[in-house]
């Protein structure tokens, strides 16, 4: 039995459908979760329009053709519906083909393996099962005496559904989220404040890039404050007024609509003490092999909390599932790439450049995008790749992308870093011309001294 069909869920049930179990699998909402309905595919396809729109603005070529004030925001949000349809639906005949039985309600824990549901189309039943996987996912997190009231005061659920481009957005909170609407916004015209109460928005990504990205935004007329905190909160005529404690002072501003995206966390509302699940506020307490502290009782995904990312709760869907079966696995501690889908992309894996030189010496690579030939040939020409090394071993300790690409270079990187491979062997393979990847093996050769379309007088170390 598994519940939720999040990325978490539907992963585990299909997993172990292909282990031979039988499978029922309980959803009370939509199949793919947040990540297919409100979260990951919905804001991609929305950012993908906008960077297909930021790239043709640049252009010298197509520049020109479009005019300012064009509202494209609904024709946008129809094209994400349907390809959040279309994967929803997907999944269903994916789960299908593996015999899961999908049952739509909401579950809850009675002791024990048993389960009751309370069904979408009436009625209640309660299942006695072998196992039970846990994946009920995460929720917005909320900010004290900030009420998201779905019209004004919006969370990422309502920012993803707007259908017309805001005339100015504040976002509360410079994660991921919040960086990514960021650029959506602002590439579709809307005036873009962020407010951070941390030192720095994107947190846990190395601070070079973030100072790159920060550049680029404020380029395009992003207000970022850091060390910054709505203080008060008054409805006006045509939107809302805040009063924002920033760390020059207070300042006050106006906004058609407020974007709260401090985080994301666990749903934690089974009745986990009737089943003897141990959690904690940070999320419901598994081992390595996501066993819970009750006998059959698995859990997985953004309600473990740690790191409340898809692919993260996948992997833990198959771990889960693979022990259910009697296979014996453990998560693995490669280290974890982690995506920001804004423009530029940003990724990295592995140790931050102040992480690394916490640990020994270490040799830096750097190489820019404008020095390589098919980022020029796109005319994408922003940002850099980082490359860290040991000094001692040579072994590459963190890679760090801001640019074209990123995303999927990273999963090169990923691979280096999670292989511990080391510099020298890297840059002895080939890498096909003209592509991203050979401005990969320029920052790690640069780790050297020796990348080849470097002029001497740009090396840094
Ligand atoms: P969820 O996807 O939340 O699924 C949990 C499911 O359980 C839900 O469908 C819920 O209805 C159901 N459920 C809960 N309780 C019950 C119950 N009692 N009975 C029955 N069903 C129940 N991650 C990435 O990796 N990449 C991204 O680019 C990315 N972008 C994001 C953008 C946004 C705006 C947001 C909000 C999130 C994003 N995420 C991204 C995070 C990602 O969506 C989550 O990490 C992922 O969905 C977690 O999967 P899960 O299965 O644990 O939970």
């Amino acid at each position: 039995m598994v519940i939720g069909g999040g990325p978490g869920g539907y992963v585990a049930a299909i997993r172990a459908s292909q282990l031979g179990a039988k499978v029922i699998l309980i959803e009370k909402d939509l199949i793919g979760g947040t990540c297919l309905n409100r979260g990951c595919i919905p804001m991609k396809a929305l950012l993908s329009d906008a960077g297909l729109l930021r790239s043709l603005k640049r252009s010298p070529v197509f520049g020109s053709l479009f005019p300012e004030g064009l509202d494209l925001l609904q024709s946008m949000t129809d094209r994400k519906a349907k390809v959040v349809q279309e994967m929803v639906k997907g999944i269903e005949i994916l789960l299908e083909s593996y015999r899961v039985t999908i049952q739509y309600g909401e579950a809850d824990l009675l002791g024990g393996t048993r389960v009751g549901l309370v069904k979408r189309e009436g009625g209640r039943e309660a299942i006695e099962t072998d196992v039970i996987i846990l994946a009920p996912g995460s929720k917005s997190k909320s900010i004290p005496n900030i009420h998201p009231d779905g019209e004004r005061i919006i969370t990422s659920d309502e920012a993803l559904e707007l259908g017309k481009i805001p005339h100015d957005i504040v976002i509360i909170g410079g994660g991921y989220i919040g960086a990514e609407f960021a650029t959506l916004f602002s590439t579709l015209g809307s005036k873009v404040t962020i407010i951070e109460i941390l030192e720095d928005i994107l947190p846990g990504i190395d601070s070079e890039m973030v100072r790159n990205f920060q550049r680029v935004l404020e380029k395009e007329g992003v207000k970022i404050l850091t060390r910054s905190s709505v203080e008060d909160l008054r409805q006006a005529d045509e939107g809302l007024k805040l009063t924002v404690r920033t760390s020059q002072g207070i300042e006050e501003m106006a906004a058609e609509k407020l974007l709260v995206a401090a985080g994301r966390t666990p749903r934690l509302d089974l009745d986990f003490q009737k089943a003897g699940v141990e959690v904690s506020p940070s999320g419901i307490r598994v081992s390595r092999r996501m066993e819970t502290s009750a006998p059959k009782i698995y859990a997985v995904g953004d309600a473990i909390g740690g790191i409340l990312l898809a692919y993260v709760a996948s992997e833990g869907g198959v771990v889960a599932a693979e022990n259910a079966m009697g296979i014996d696995r453990k998560m693995e501690d490669f280290p974890i790439p982690i995506c920001v889908f804004t423009h530029p992309g940003i990724a990295s894996v592995g140790l931050t450049e102040k992480e690394a030189r916490a640990k020994g010496e270490i040799r830096l690579g750097r190489f820019p995008f404008r020095s390589n030939p098919k980022a020029q040939v796109c005319g994408e020409t922003d940002g850099l790749i980082k490359v860290i090394a040991s000094r001692e071993s040579d072994e590459i300790l963190g890679i760090h992308i801001i640019g074209p690409g990123a995303s999927d270079l990273i999963s090169v990187a990923a691979m280096i870093v999670g292989q511990r491979g080391k510099a020298k062997e890297f840059t002895r393979l080939l890498q096909a011309h003209p592509t991203l990847p050979e401005a990969l093996k320029e920052a790690v050769l640069d780790a050297e001294g020796l990348a080849i379309h470097l002029p001497r007088p740009l090396r840094r170390k």
